[in-house]
């Protein structure tokens, strides 16, 4: 057991000491079973620790804790769910006693090796702070789905001391950006060590400098996750704060963490022995990883072509951006100030590095990971066709004759349509009713099309009283925090306004969250105000919009996005019925996705890779309302939501005025009659059974459980021997 769990377990009374370990394994974060055992224990702390049980178990008196050692209620839920724990810990399944299935498809004996799995950020739960958004949660859910179906996967990344930035909207509704220090030793997370209990630690070597990290590991499920570190003594003030923040805008220090993944990432993997069959990289950030990999057979005596070739064989690449500003490519002469003398190590001319990452004149992380790859994928049908489009220029036969590195087998880019891990996004209240009409397994079957038609036995009557449940507990949710920020900081009045405290939950309610980079185009619903305004004040008919999301604190475009948004909600015009949420995270995403009626985005067709907002606004009954970006195309079938605008447009100004036209269009004609055509009981039929249909389809399509198999199937299984 690591220092760190057993320090706590030993503070605990015997009755209940398993705790410490549940604690420090964040499978809590998808059992709401288990989070309601640490919210039982003392609600109120629960919240204000932010959710982390770490904290929770050292704050709690001894006698408070003595008292829940000896309450039979508490203790009867304590033995279900550490048995459930034990169970799953060993079997790896949420059936009890089963295989899961990847021990039912493919053979252990073939795979004991791990897949390695690297990215710069993961969104496992708002207790680590390690996300910005959908890439990172993508990644999270990517780990638990892992953990889940069975598969041998460990997770390299960074743990920032920093996290990205906590969110705070002025009353002129400019966004600023607070650094909370996080102190890892109350995170649930244990510091990597060797057997004499000193840390494990990597170095790597920039700009002639080497540079040392250690390592902390999140445990989630049985994936582990290693997030490296480099805040130690034996570092520079520079190289400890390289580590601080996620998505430094600063290209030098960019390079230097992009090293530090890739390089420091297969060297603490190599330090505690442990060989991946397949390495994966999440977007082209870790894609050094490839070139350590080539050095270390290079020193093994391979020339370098074929170290290359062998690099290859088993590594896989994910691509998520078709916004080309958002593929990191930096100048060369950058890249050999921090990286000198790399090519001597690698037994290759400056000219030759430089031509593995080559991307028409600058050094693209993005080319450099489809060159070492042996298998590449954009997250969407649309995505991997826009992302052919956009690399096709390093597979043609001019690239070929002018002697650029071609990847292997010239190969074009597969897609793999990304997902949601359903048992973190369906509240427990939702998953009983699941568990009832669509049967025990259902999370082991959550891929399964034909079981999820069975949501159509759910009484029309049984899914509102859902709706509604989880409608009010976004509107208290929104009081409490309006309540807690009026309490404990100076807000101006119309600020509680603006964060929802004039909400009626039962009014038809739209939710828009996500990052707001300009290709989002978060303020496309303002174009006509006053068409908007007849929208939401319609006496009968109301309609709310809640709004919640964090601009990159470096995107001034995207700030001021923010600021317009917000000073429409402030106006009295929008009668409170215009919200936006401070502080966007997994726990906001969770209340949101639950709570409202309809889910809206608008991003500029083909800006968005794939999104999965909306993938988890479908599982809960919630209607996507979006352009037909990203997964939306795959999904939408005319029953199961509603589509924004068309698919090809002359301009962006005429994309943005047809766009503009359809959302309100249908906004008016179709979304607001049929919420409001409710039956004498208050019953909206036609409403409910668009939300079944929503349910039914993109629940099995979007799940992780359906993705995870694919990556299984055509990423992984295929390159391992
Ligand atoms: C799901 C999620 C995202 C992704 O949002 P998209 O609209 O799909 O881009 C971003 N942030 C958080 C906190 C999320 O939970």
């Amino acid at each position: 057991m690591e220092v760190e769990v057993k320090a706590l377990v030993e503070v605990l009374p015997k009755r209940i000491q398993k705790l410490g370990e549940l604690a420090y394994n964040l499978w809590w974060t998808w059992q709401p079973d288990a989070q309601a055992l640490f919210y039982k224990m003392d609600n109120l702390l629960w919240g204000q620790l932010g959710h982390n049980p770490v904290k929770l178990l050292r704050a709690l008196p001894k006698v408070t804790l003595n008292a829940l050692a000896a309450n039979p209620i508490f203790l009867a839920e304590y033995d279900r769910i550490t048995a459930a724990f034990e169970v799953y810990m060993n079997s790896g399944t949420h059936a009890a006693n089963a295989a899961t299935w990847f021990s039912k498809h493919y053979d252990a004996a073939q795979w004991a090796k791990p897949v390695a799995y690297f990215s710069m950020e993961y969104g496992v739960f708002e207790v680590l702070p390690l996300y910005a958004g959908g890439l990172g949660v993508l990644a999270g859910d990517h780990l638990k789905e892992s953990s889940d179906i069975g598969l041998p996967l460990v997770g390299v990344g960074f743990i920032y001391q920093y996290g990205y930035f906590k969110q705070r909207i002025t009353e002129d509704g400019w966004q600023e950006a607070d650094y909370p220090i996080y102190d890892f030793t109350a995170l649930p997370i244990t510091l990597v060590r060797k057997p004499d209990g000193s840390a494990v630690t990597v170095t790597a070597r920039i700009s002639g400098r080497e540079v040392t990290m250690q390592a902390w590991k999140a445990q989630i499920g049985r994936v582990p996750l290693y997030l490296l570190d480099t805040n130690l003594p034996q570092n520079s003030e520079y190289d400890r704060a390289l580590t601080q923040r996620l998505y430094v805008p600063d290209p030098d220090k960019r390079i230097d963490q992009e090293w530090l993944l890739g390089v420091g990432g297969v060297r603490l993997l190599r330090a505690m022995n442990i060989a991946p069959a397949v390495w994966h990289m999440n977007e082209g950030h870790p894609a050094f990883l490839t070139i350590e990999r080539a050095r270390e057979l290079v020193s093994a005596g391979h020339d370098f072509d074929a170290a290359c070739d062998i690099v290859r064989k088993d590594t896989v690449f994910t691509t998520h951006t078709p916004v080309p500003a958002g593929n990191d490519a930096f100048a060369f002469w950058q890249i050999e100030r921090h990286l000198n003398g790399i090519w001597n190590d690698l037994g290759i001319s400056r000219d030759e590095f430089f031509a593995l990452a080559d991307q028409q004149g600058s050094y693209g992380m993005t080319p450099l990971a489809l060159r070492m790859s042996a298998r590449s994928n954009g997250v969407s049908k649309l995505h991997g066709e826009v992302a052919n489009d956009m690399w096709k220029w390093m597979y043609s036969d001019e690239a070929r004759a002018a002697g650029s590195v071609v990847p292997t087998g010239g190969q074009s880019i597969h897609y793999i349509t990304n997902g949601v891990h359903c048992p973190t996004w369906v509240p427990w209240r939702t998953k009983r009713h699941y568990t009832q009409y669509l049967g025990e397994n259902w999370l082991e079957n959550a891929d399964d099309s034909a079981m999820w038609q069975k949501i159509y036995d759910m009484p029309n009557e049984v899914l509102w009283q859902l709706r509604k449940h989880y409608k009010r507990k976004l509107a208290t949710f929104m009081l409490e925090r309006a309540r807690t920020k009026w309490l404990t900081h100076t807000v101006h009045p119309v600020q509680t306004i603006a964060s929802g405290v004039m909400i009626e939950p039962l009014h038809l309610t739209i939710g828009f969250a996500r990052r707001f980079p300009t290709y989002k185009r978060a303020t496309l619903i303002l174009r006509d105000v006053e068409r908007l305004m007849r929208i939401i004040n319609n006496a009968s008919r109301p309609v709310q919009i809640i709004y919640a999301g964090k601009s990159h604190p470096h995107d001034e475009p995207g700030k001021l996005l923010i600021q317009q948004l917000y000073r429409q909600i402030k106006n009295a015009d929008s009668a409170g019925r215009l919200v936006f949420i401070e502080d966007y995270d997994t726990n906001v995403a969770r209340h949101l996705v639950m709570g409202v009626d309809v889910w809206l985005n608008t991003p500029r067709r083909p800006y968005e890779a794939s999104g999965t907002s909306g993938m988890k606004a479908s599982l809960n009954g919630a209607l996507n309302f979006s352009v037909l970006d990203g997964w939306w195309p795959e999904a939408y079938d005319g029953t199961n939501g509603w589509k924004i605008g068309r698919d090809v447009y002359a301009s962006e100004a005429e994309q943005d005025m047809v766009d503009a036209e359809s959302l309100y269009s249908t906004l008016e004609n179709e979304i607001v009659p049929l919420y409001y055509d409710q039956d004498a009981a208050g019953v909206p039929h036609g409403w409910l059974n668009r939300a079944k249909n929503a349910i039914a389809t993109c629940a099995p399509a979007f799940s992780t459980r359906r993705m995870l198999k694919q990556y299984i199937q055509e990423m992984y299984a295929p390159l391992v021997k």
